[in-house]
């Protein structure tokens, strides 16, 4: 028998790290206690004010619509982000959506996503951007959906999935800004009647067109005002 003094091996190390800290920091990789480890929650591309009233861009001064909103029609009230889509805020948006790591939906993202609305009024609904059903077939969830149930839980609002994707569109990555516009138009309608104030919510807003476009649907339906709010932004 050997001897017990001897080195301790690397799998027990490992066993014991495992034992403490179970799961992988949704930032690095790395073992962490908690969804994220101390040094990625320390670098969260966390997006302070002043921001742009209308579309939520991080701004120089508070204005009520910045140089890059001035002169888009964009149907949606307000556009809030509580992260840049970059460094960590981009990981955790494809441990989200690629990696199907859905706990980090109510543990991460929605109380940072609320925080960046806590001083607007009650929202009646919250509505998910809708995937169409090709890709929600292939992705066998909706991440904008299952954002939205945490944000309504957490704001003690309804959620409904009102919009349908009624035509497959391009990924909106690949596409110059007035591609995106062109891409999106009349892809979306409202199914059932909406009213007052509505929370449009989805992962990322990039330019803008898919939450100006859903707005549009759910104005044209009823809606009184749509605010959005999105977990990261282009900035
Ligand atoms: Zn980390
Ligand atoms: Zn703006």
């Amino acid at each position: 028998m050997r001897s017990r003094s001897g080195p301790i091996s690397g799998s027990y190390v490992k066993a014991l790290t495992d034992l403490f800290y179970p799961q992988r920091c949704v930032g690095c990789g790395g073992r962490a206690s908690d969804l994220l480890c101390a040094g990625c929650h320390g670098v969260l591309p966390v997006i302070e004010p002043p921001v742009c009233r209308r579309c939520g861009l991080p701004t120089a001064f508070d204005t009520p619509v910045c140089e890059d909103c001035k002169g888009r029609d964009l149907s949606f009230d307000s556009a809030r982000a509580p992260l840049r889509y970059e460094g960590v805020g981009e990981e955790i948006v494809r441990a989200l959506k690629y990696r199907a790591y859905l706990t980090v939906a109510p543990r991460l993202a929605a109380p940072l996503m609320v925080g960046s609305v806590r001083d607007e009024a009650g929202f009646d609904t919250v509505v998910p951007v809708p995937l169409h059903r090709s890709r929600l077939a292939k992705r066998g969830f909706n991440q904008a959906a299952v954002l939205a149930q945490e944000v309504a839980a957490s704001l003690g609002a309804k959620c409904a999935e009102a919009l349908r994707a009624v035509r497959a569109t391009r990924d909106q990555v690949e596409l110059t800004a007035s591609e995106r516009r062109d891409n999106v138009r009349d892809a979306f309608r409202v199914e059932g009647p909406v009213r007052g104030r509505v929370l449009l919510v989805d992962d990322v807003l990039t330019t803008g067109a898919t939450l100006s476009e859903c707005a549009g649907a759910l104005k044209e339906a009823g809606a009184g005002e749509v605010h959005c709010l999105s977990l990261c932004r282009a900035c």
